[in-house]
């Protein structure tokens, strides 16, 4: 008898597929396999409360093996799939089992962008998993100075646990700015100024040509020449969709594993879901490939309703959140394609938010320190309300009368 539903990945997406499944009622078989050690798990925590050894690690996965005991979820770690045989329905893993399927969903998220140094034999290290976090806060225990490779979300979240131990921090960022791929000037030059008030120092317009070893510490040469000496080396520079499955399947890719608003890839038996997955969204009249867990949990419960025979499109808008010291960015939309933004609020109270407009449409808010505004941000997105920057900047104007008078 063939296994009703197989699902690649057990991390966020793939975790939460199996898990809607059975909350949606499903009775079919489900199989979930994952090549790390671990039982699904959150990854957000990695970088902040997790990093900092304010929670413990059970606090991290999704559920306990008792529950997917409990719910007839079998689960399989520690091993790899490396190959989908589409014409017989079946993967094979990485110790030469064969598992058949009726539907398989892909949830092999993301990897990361490694950075390309003329010296490979240096240590470096790297943020995706919970051994990761676990190693890199143990360097922050026993070091003085860290140097953070990328102003991303991940290298600015380490920089803000970082300083809490008392340890030299030194960002190196190749753009002009932090987070320039997805926040506008502004809100960039807020956290840059947070930062450096606690004492990080951050290197613009600067690539690594290449690390050294000295000894026990690391020599950073950088493009224009200058050298950053550290004690160890975090890289964050990005990651990219973990499509090699499905590209060698013959699935179709571009930007990650293109489904359609129900989840389905180019073969009707096959799902993507989560970060791996490219998915078409209508309020934003564009494809979108997410790196969030929003999009994680929501994906998979669309389409977790899908294969149980319940037909729900997935049109969600997008959000996402960072914590750096007593700052909580929260981000409702895509302001990618923006032709302009408004600021409401004061960034000297620490308490704003960037509204971003294309032809008038809201299409994406940055709410710092401010949840209600990135709530209602959230719904006028949804709304696609036109606001004139006026009313936006105007902080005696409530934001909820657009939305209450629709
Ligand atoms: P993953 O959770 O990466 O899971 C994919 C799993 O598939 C992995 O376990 C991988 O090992 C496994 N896999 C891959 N290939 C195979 C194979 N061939 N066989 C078997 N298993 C395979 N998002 C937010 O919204 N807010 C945040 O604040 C935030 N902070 C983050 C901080 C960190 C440090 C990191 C790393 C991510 C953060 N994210 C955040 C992003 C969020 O965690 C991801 O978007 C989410 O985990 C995506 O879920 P996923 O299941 O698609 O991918």
């Amino acid at each position: 008898m063939k296994n009703d539903v197989v699902i690649i990945g057990a991390g966020h997406a793939g975790g939460m597929t199996a898990i809607s499944l059975r909350q949606q009622k499903y009775q079919g078989s489900i199989t979930l396999i994952g090549n790390e050690d671990f039982l699904p798990y959150q990854r957000p925590a990695l970088s902040k409360e997790f990093l900092a050894g304010n929670i413990e690690e059970k606090r991290l996965y999704l559920k306990s093996q008792n529950y997917f005991d409990k719910n007839n979820i079998n689960i399989i770690l520690n091993h790899k799939v490396v190959s989908i045989d589409r014409n017989k329905k079946t993967i094979l893993l990485d110790d030469q089992k064969r598992i058949d399927y009726k539907s398989l969903v892909i949830a092999t998220g993301s990897v990361l962008n490694q950075l390309e140094t003329i010296n490979r034999k240096v240590d470096l290290y790297y943020l995706r998993t919970i051994g990761d976090s676990v190693k890199i806060r143990e360097k922050l225990r026993n070091n003085n100075k860290i140097a953070i490779i990328g102003a991303g979300y991940i290298g600015l979240e380490i920089a803000s646990i970082a300083i809490t131990k008392n340890i030299g921090v030194t960002i190196l960022e190749m753009e002009e700015r932090v987070m320039s791929r997805v926040v506008s000037p502004e809100v960039s030059h807020f956290f840059q100024q947070k930062h450096q008030s606690k004492g990080v120092e951050f290197k613009f317009n600067t690539y690594v040509n290449d690390i050294e070893s000295l000894g026990k510490q690391k020599r950073i040469i950088c493009n224009d020449g200058s050298v950053v000496d550290t004690d160890f080396v975090v890289v964050g520079i990005g990651i990219k969709p973990n499509v090699e499955l499905a590209q060698n399947s013959g699935l179709e890719c571009d930007n990650g594993i293109i489904v359609d608003e129900t989840g389905h890839t180019s073969d009707r038996n096959i799902f993507a879901v989560g970060d791996c997955s490219n998915h078409p969204n209508n309020i934003f009249r564009s494809r979108l490939r997410l790196e969030s867990v929003q999009n994680a949990v929501e994906q998979a419960k669309s389409i977790a309703s899908n294969i149980a025979g319940n037909h729900k499109p997935y049109q969600k808008i997008p959000w996402f959140w960072s914590d750096q010291y007593n700052i909580k960015l929260q981000i409702a939309g895509i302001s990618r394609n923006h032709d302009s933004h408004t600021i409401r609020g004061l960034p000297e109270e620490e308490k704003f938010s960037v509204f971003y407009q294309k032809d008038k449409r809201l299409i994406a808010v940055d709410a710092i320190n401010n949840s209600k505004e990135f709530l209602k941000g959230k719904k006028l997105i949804q709304m696609q309300a036109e606001i004139p920057p006026e009313l936006i900047q105007d902080m005696d104007f409530d934001l909820e009368e657009i939305i209450s008078s629709r």
